[in-house]
């Protein structure tokens, strides 16, 4: 090949590459769009300055040439790093980090432009006449080892991360992931090559290698939309909405996930994309046949939050490609109903079941015990002359009173049964597998306890009694009937009145 027809395929792939400048820069929405424009824009300066060096008639325009290709080549490498950084991590790198990896090629630039003064960079320039060309001839210095050792591992760098990248979106073929990464690739052998000295008349292969990339790039961009808003919208989505989500490839290995994943799932990090879930606690979540909604509660800093889980599959074709996962956080509404759910079941005075919920509860033990012929009591307790309290020491007493007496008779009943607040200052309880004789014991308790009591207002003492109703039933009682049980408990109590107050009946 001719290096005229060379020039002729450099100047065309500058075109291009020109293009794909104009072209991102259009697209600055893009989140890659910043960093395509300047590795593109930096191709562009190279490219178009190697093709012109090679026209070059004397040695002052190779010198001018090689230092304006330089201010492309010093930096493509590491605004291609910087692209395959964001692609990976989908967040921008910290300005450090930014700075860090312009350091050595900022002083490429400056050693080049100033290559007259010390030869660090090469150290001596001459002619070679080839086909009537004239080619430069490079003596290499230090700098210039610096500098390739730094771009190939940038380039080797950008690889693993295009490579990590395309394998994370699912490793389709002929995808947009999958021509970015054959592009990055496509650059390295190339500069191998020329380095081992097999290039033909020792022309620069990079050149080349670049103009390859830029038409897998073209292809990614052009076919597959890499640079395209639609992209970056759904990307945006993807990492910004408040619903944790982890896309799992069909082997169930992590494809991707969001930072509100994350919070969720702390053992998520980017070392965990490729892998299989390996937290024993939540692996069953992603399990393929886990249920198609679950739960997931997560204490952070001493705060718990719920998250209702789901999945869909993804398909390509008639072909399942993976999972996405959402998580929502349901903690408003999960706390919302919970505070419905104590307002609707229990008294805000006592915390004790509420009349309907006792009902409910007791109708059901009812229900069991029967099956089972178990034993049932029920304590129906009422506060004597409770009238007399509020009178003399006024509602709010009454109620610490009530309260108290609340506390008391759930203690007392906690092993054997449940209580509620019947009414005013009337309680009940259900005792499971008590006989009569254990629920006049556990009353006489309850009873006593009350006694000893003693509210303080106003360094006085308030005491209170109570009065307590107590009926059974049993196998050889039969009747296993809350109305009828209440009913027998009320009897029992308005006997204990009758007989004198702060006494068991039953
Ligand atoms: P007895 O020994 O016959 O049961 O006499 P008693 O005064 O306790 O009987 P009664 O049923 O006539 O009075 C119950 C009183 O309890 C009436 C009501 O003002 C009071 N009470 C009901 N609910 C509450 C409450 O939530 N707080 C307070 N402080 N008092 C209440
Ligand atoms: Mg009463
Ligand atoms: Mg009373």
């Amino acid at each position: 090949m001719s290096i005229e027809t060379l020039r002729t395929i450099l100047y065309a792939t500058s075109a291009i590459v020109g293009f794909l400048v104009i072209y991102s820069a259009a697209r600055q929405k893009s989140h890659l769009a910043r960093y395509f424009f300047f590795a593109a824009l930096c191709a562009f300066l190279y490219i178009f300055g190697y093709a012109s060096e090679l026209g070059a008639h004397s040695l002052e325009e190779i010198r001018f040439w090689l230092k304006f290709e330089y201010f492309g080549l010093s930096f493509v490498s590491s605004f291609w790093f910087l692209l395959s950084w964001k692609l990976w991590y989908s967040r921008n790198p910290r300005f450090r980090m930014v700075v860090l990896v312009f350091v050595i090629p900022a002083i490429t630039l400056f050693l080049v432009s100033t290559q007259e003064f010390q030869g660090l960079f090469y150290r001596s320039l001459r002619l070679s006449d080839i086909d009537g060309h004239h080619l430069a001839i490079i003596e290499k210095g230090p700098w210039y080892w610096v500098q390739l050792v730094y771009q190939s591992a940038f380039i080797i760098m950008s690889i693993i991360l295009q490579w990590l990248s395309w394998r994370r979106r699912g490793g389709v073929f002929k995808s947009s992931g999958f021509w970015m990464f054959v592009s990055t690739l496509s650059l390295l052998p190339w500069i191998v090559i020329y380095q081992l000295g097999k290039s033909h008349n020792g022309i620069d292969l990079a050149p080349f290698g670049i103009a390859l990339s830029i038409f897998f790039i073209a292809i990614a961009v052009l076919r597959y939309g890499t640079l395209s808003s639609e992209e970056v919208f759904l990307y945006s989505i993807f990492a910004g909405i408040d619903d944790g989500v982890v896309i799992l490839d069909r082997d169930g290995r992590i494809s991707d996930f969001n930072a509100a994943a994350q919070k969720i799932f702390p053992w998520l990090n980017s070392s965990s994309i490729g892998m299989p879930i390996s937290d024993p606690a939540d692996a069953s979540l992603f399990n393929f046949d886990a249920p198609l909604k679950m739960e997931k509660v997560v204490e952070l800093a001493g705060n718990k939050r719920y998250y209702q889980g789901r999945f869909t599959l993804i398909y390509e074709g008639r072909s399942v490609l993976g999972r996405v996962y959402f998580f929502r956080d349901i903690t408003d509404s999960r706390r919302l109903t919970n505070r419905l759910r104590k307002l609707a079941n229990f008294d805000a005075l006592t915390s004790l079941y509420n009349r309907r919920r006792f009902m409910e509860r007791a109708e059901k033990v009812l229900a069991n015990a029967q099956r089972a012929w178990k034993n049932i009591a029920l304590l129906m307790i009422d506060v004597d002359h409770f009238k007399n309290v509020n009178d003399r020491f006024g509602h709010a007493v009454g109620d610490r009173v009530l309260a108290a007496v609340g506390r008391i008779i759930r203690r007392r009943c906690k092993q054997k049964g449940f209580a509620g607040r019947y009414g005013g200052e009337e309680f009940v309880v259900l005792l499971r597998g008590a006989q009569r004789e254990q629920a006049l014991d556990i009353g006489e308790g309850i009873r006593r306890s009350i006694e000893g009591i003693a509210i303080e207002k106003r360094m006085i003492p308030v005491r209170v009694t109570v009065s307590i109703g107590v009926s059974s039933c049993s196998e050889k009682e039969g009747a296993y009937d809350l109305d009828e049980l209440l009913m027998s408990a009320d009897r029992a109590l308005y006997l204990a009145k009758n007989r004198g107050r702060n006494r068991v009946e039953g």
